[in-house]
């Protein structure tokens, strides 16, 4: 994935973006962080093919992010909001975007019970969004986004709304997802904690409009382990994107 040279002006007059360029190599878990109101989710977006850039590009496998999302199924999106369908199943949850796609019955049951064991989900596959724990959705979710198999996964603040330790297990169930998927992520958070945690890479932004004020590599052993979050390797690098973020909130003045 490649942002180039990014501006994004909202019809409103509102620049929220200003100047944002990276690559995104295969396999590579980039956390955006920064100020609320900086851009994140813009850039998200436009990378997702949902909103058009104002001025540079974006290419996602050398293609147009529309492209590679609608006719190529390269990419998946997941929210903070699961937005789940109530009327249907867990099992019927996971098989949607497979329906979209006009795949027959047979291989989407077999795609959509392959992703929900994969999220530790089985069991409860005949149940209905209503029945299940916030973190439960959130799984579901993402079996959803697995269900076409993507290799770019755009998430927004996926766990945004969770409770602390369900956070922390659902961000260690994700880096084991995402390690036998193979998937390129590209992850918006508020939390630093969270970010140092899952990615390979964090990308700081600047307060409005969004600039990429850093670009850190963050180098901890993986398979990440629970008990990385109290090593002094793990303080060092949050106390990094943090020192960062303090400028950001400056940046902009
Ligand atoms: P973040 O995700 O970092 O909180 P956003 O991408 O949501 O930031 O917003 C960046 C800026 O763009 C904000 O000033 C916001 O008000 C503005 N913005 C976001 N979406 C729209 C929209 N649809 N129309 C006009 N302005 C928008």
């Amino acid at each position: 994935m490649r942002v180039d040279a990014v501006d994004k002006r909202y019809s409103t007059g509102s620049l929220a973006l200003a100047d944002i360029s990276f690559e995104a190599r295969a396999g590579e878990f980039i956390s955006l962080v920064g100020p609320s109101g900086c851009g994140k989710s813009t850039l998200l977006r436009l990378v997702a093919g949902l909103g058009d850039v104002t001025s540079g590009r974006v290419l996602v496998g050398g293609m147009a992010p529309s492209t590679a999302r609608r006719e190529r199924g390269d990419m998946a999106f997941v929210f903070q909001d699961p937005t789940l369908l109530p009327w249907r199943t867990v099992q019927g949850n996971a098989e949607f975007p497979l329906e979209l796609r006009a795949i027959s019955r047979i291989q989407r049951r077999a795609a959509a019970r392959e992703a929900l064991s994969m999220v530790g989900l089985m069991d409860v596959a005949n149940q209905y969004p209503r029945q299940l724990s916030g973190g439960m959705r959130m799984r579901v979710s993402i079996a959803r986004a697995l269900t076409t198999k993507p290799r770019l996964l755009l998430m927004d603040e996926p766990f945004g709304a969770l409770d602390e330790i369900t956070r922390q297990r659902l961000n260690g169930e994700l880096l084991r997802i995402v390690a036998l998927a193979g998937w390129t992520v590209l992850f918006v958070t508020h939390n630093v904690f969270e970010a140092v945690f899952l990615s390979s890479r964090i990308l700081v932004m600047s307060r409005q409009p969004g600039r990429v004020i850093g670009d850190l590599a963050i180098e901890l052993p993986v398979p990440r382990q629970p008990d990385l979050r109290t090593s002094p390797a793990f303080s060092g690098y949050a106390a990094q994107v943090m020192r960062l973020l303090a400028q950001a909130e400056g940046a902009g003045e």
